[in-house]
C-alpha cells in the first residue's frame, strides 16, 4: 500500500515472463503500434505519447529539455517533495526559475499563477511547471484551472508531472490543453518500474524546434520519428512493453470512468476511516489525492506504527518524507488496488493501534466508516 512501486497483477507479470524478441522485428512493431494507441486512450489525447526506458524523473527531465532554452523564465509550483524536484531540475539546466509555493499539505493557489501570467505582458514566461498529484503530501493540485490560465496567457506551456494522477483521476490532456504530461510505469499503470512516458502537444513540438538545452538520449525528436514507424530510437525495455500492453488492456476492459470512480471511492474510504479513529488527515480538506492518503497521527510515532503494521500484517505503508519522517504515514491506493485491500489496510492499522495501546476511538470504527464510504 505504497504509492509506487504499486501492486502488479499476475496477468501482467506473466506477460513479462517470456523471452525477449528483437526490437526491430515485425512482431515487436505490432506491440508498439497497439500500445501507442492504448497510451493515447489513457491520456485522452491525439498527441504523441513517447516511451522512455527510465523512471518517472526521466520523463520530467525530457519535458524540460525538449521544450525550453537556456535562461528561459519559468514558474514552478512547489508544495511538496516533487514540486521541489521540478525546481531543482529546472535550475540544473540554467532556467530562470520563479517559484510559487504553498505550505506542505496545502494545494497550490491557481490565483498566484493567474496573477503572474497576467502581469507578464511582454511574454517572458515560457512555461508553468507543476505537479498534479503531490505524492509526498497527498495533495491534488488544480491542474485544470491552472492550465486554463496558461492558455489565456497565449504563449507559455503547461508542463505537468502526472505521475500519480494519470490512471487515478481524469487528466484529459487535449481538452485541458496541457502541453507536456510526464508519468511512470510503477504508479497508476499497474506495472513494475522501468518505463516512463512523456506526452507532447503540438505547441510543445513547436517549442522543441527552438529549444537549445543539451540533450541526446532524451532528445524526443528521434522518439517521435521512430514512433511514426512503430519503433524506438534505441533498444527499449522489450519485456516491459509486454507488461505495458497487458496492463493497458486490463485498464481498457475496466474503463476510464470506472477506474477514476474506484480511486475516488478508495480515497473516500481511507479518509473516512482515519477520521473515525481520530487520526487527522495531512492534506487540506477537499484537496486529497485519489492516489494516496497522508495521515498525521498527532502524538503517535508514525514510524513505529508503520513498522508494526509491516511486522504484524506484512502490509507496507509509506512514511513521511524529509521533515515529515515520523510525523506522517501514507496509505497508497493507486493502481491495482481493490476494496478488499483498503479494508484490510484499515483493519491492520486499527489492530496495530489497539495492540500498541494507541487506539483513540472504538475498535472497528475505522472499518465501519470505510465500508460505509465505499457503499
Ligand atoms: C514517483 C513520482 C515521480 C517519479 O519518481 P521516479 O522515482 O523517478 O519514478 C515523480 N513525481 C511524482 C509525483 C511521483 O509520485
Amino acid at each position: 500500500m505504497i504509492p509506487g512501486p504499486t501492486p502488479v497483477p499476475e496477468t501482467v507479470l506473466k506477460a513479462m515472463g517470456r523471452h525477449p524478441i528483437g526490437h526491430r522485428s515485425g512482431e515487436f512493431q505490432a506491440v508498439v503500434r497497439r500500445t501507442t494507441e492504448q497510451l493515447r486512450w489513457l491520456h485522452q489525447t491525439q498527441a504523441d505519447v513517447l516511451v522512455i526506458t527510465g523512471s518517472g524523473t526521466a520523463a520530467m527531465e525530457a519535458g524540460i529539455i525538449n521544450t525550453l532554452s537556456r535562461g528561459d523564465k519559468v514558474i514552478c509550483g512547489d508544495n511538496g517533495k516533487f514540486g521541489e524536484r521540478w525546481v531543482k531540475l529546472a535550475k540544473a539546466y540554467g532556467l530562470d526559475v520563479q517559484v510559487v509555493k504553498a505550505d506542505w499539505g496545502q494545494p497550490l493557489d491557481p490565483e498566484a499563477f493567474r496573477t503572474a501570467l497576467a502581469a507578464d505582458t511582454d511574454k517572458k514566461i515560457k512555461a508553468i511547471i507543476l505537479t498534479h498529484s503531490e505524492t509526498s503530501t497527498g495533495v491534488i493540485n488544480d491542474l485544470e484551472t491552472i492550465s486554463q490560465y496558461v492558455r489565456a496567457h497565449g504563449t507559455a506551456l503547461t508542463i505537468a508531472d502526472c505521475v500519480t494522477s494519470l490512471g487515478a483521476c481524469n487528466v484529459p490532456m487535449d481538452s485541458w490543453g496541457i502541453d507536456v504530461v510526464a508519468s511512470g510505469s510503477q504508479k497508476g499503470y499497474m506495472m513494475p518500474p522501468g518505463l516512463s512516458f512523456v506526452a507532447m502537444s503540438e505547441r510543445a513540438w513547436q517549442a522543441h524546434k527552438r529549444s537549445d538545452l543539451p540533450k541526446f538520449y532524451l532528445d524526443l525528436g528521434p522518439y517521435q520519428k521512430t514512433a511514426a514507424q512503430d519503433s524506438n530510437p534505441f533498444t527499449p525495455a522489450v519485456n516491459l512493453y509486454f507488461a505495458l500492453e497487458s496492463a493497458l488492456t486490463m485498464m481498457q476492459a475496466e474503463g476510464l470512468d470506472a477506474i477514476f470512480e474506484r480511486h475516488a471511492r478508495h480515497r473516500a474510504a481511507a479518509q473516512a476511516a482515519m477520521k473515525a479513529i481520530g487520526l487527522p488527515l495531512y492534506a487540506a480538506e477537499g484537496h486529497g489525492s485519489p492516489a494516496i492518503t497522508a495521515v498525521a497521527p498527532e502524538g503517535i510515532d508514525a514510524e513505529l506504527l508503520r513498522k508494526t503494521v509491516k511486522e504484524q500484517f506484512d502490509i507496507l505503508l509509506a512514511g513521511g518524507q524529509d521533515h515529515l519522517k515520523g510525523k506522517v504515514f501514507r496509505i497508497g491506493h493507486l493502481g491495482f488496488v481493490c476494496d478488499r485491500d483498503v479494508l484490510t489496510a484499515v483493519a491492520a492499522i486499527e489492530s496495530t493501534l489497539q495492540s500498541l495501546g494507541l487506539h483513540k476511538g472504538n475498535m472497528g470504527a475505522g472499518i465501519a466508516a470505510a465500508a460505509a464510504a465505499m457503499n
